[in-house]
């Protein structure tokens, strides 16, 4: 799951890239609003974290725009205006929860976590193609029930596949994904996780295929 951060406190993004990212979500952060709608229109992302006070475009700019185009994307509002007049913008513009500054890096994962189940619209956080289940919010995958053993690196590659299952993921796509977890994510390394992952998951019903020149996809053998 990955997580965009909009906050221009650059301490405080810090810290909060460090907690979700120690929970296992890929976490990326931009210190201004413009960013922050840029950012989101060229990527997916399953949470936004939207401080209001920003340089550029205020946090309720980059909601009112973001709503407009996708009305799903769970967003927690971050703010140290107290006013409550505030709150119920924020909820009115189609965030989904509001922490007000100063809070607790526990109650902040609590809230996430808490979105995203919600963001799967309280049915399945599972899904399954063939044998292969993949929890989006537990980040675990299992074969007929039995969990794997994946790294942070390969569950993350898995997850991206199965979120555009029968479409192709680019190299620089994964690159640019697993960037959050490691500066020095390479080429090299991408193929490296996907072969491990290949043998991983050896009898799920899925495969990953290598398309060269183009990425990888995953769907089912001899589609
Ligand atoms: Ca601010």
């Amino acid at each position: 799951m990955r997580i965009l951060i909009t906050e221009d406190d650059a301490a405080l993004a810090e810290a909060l890239q460090f907690s979700l990212s120690q929970a296992g979500y890929a976490v990326d952060w931009v210190a201004n609003g413009a960013a922050a709608d840029e950012a989101l229109k060229e990527n997916v992302f399953g949470l936004l974290i939207l401080d209001l006070g920003l340089p550029k475009l205020d946090g309720f700019e980059v909601l009112r725009r973001l709503r407009r185009r996708n009305p799903s994307i769970p967003v927690l509002i971050l703010s140290g205006r107290e006013k409550p007049e505030e709150k119920v913008t924020g909820l009115d513009l189609g965030a989904d929860d509001y922490l007000v500054k100063p809070f607790s890096l526990n109650e902040l994962r609590a809230r996430v976590r808490a979105l995203l189940r919600r963001g799967q619209g309280g049915v399945s956080t599972v899904i399954s193609y063939g044998r292969l289940s993949f929890d989006t919010i537990a980040r675990t995958a299992a074969i007929n029930g039995k969990t794997l053993q994946l790294s942070l690196h390969e569950v993350s590659v898995l997850e991206i596949l199965l979120l555009r299952f029968g479409r192709v993921v680019s190299k620089e796509q994964l690159v640019e994904q697993l960037y959050s977890y490691d500066k020095e994510v390479s080429h090299n390394a991408i193929e490296v996780y996907v072969h491990r992952l290949r043998k991983k998951i050896a009898g799920a019903g899925v495969t990953v295929r290598t398309l060269y020149g183009r990425g990888y996809l995953i769907d089912y053998p001899g589609h």
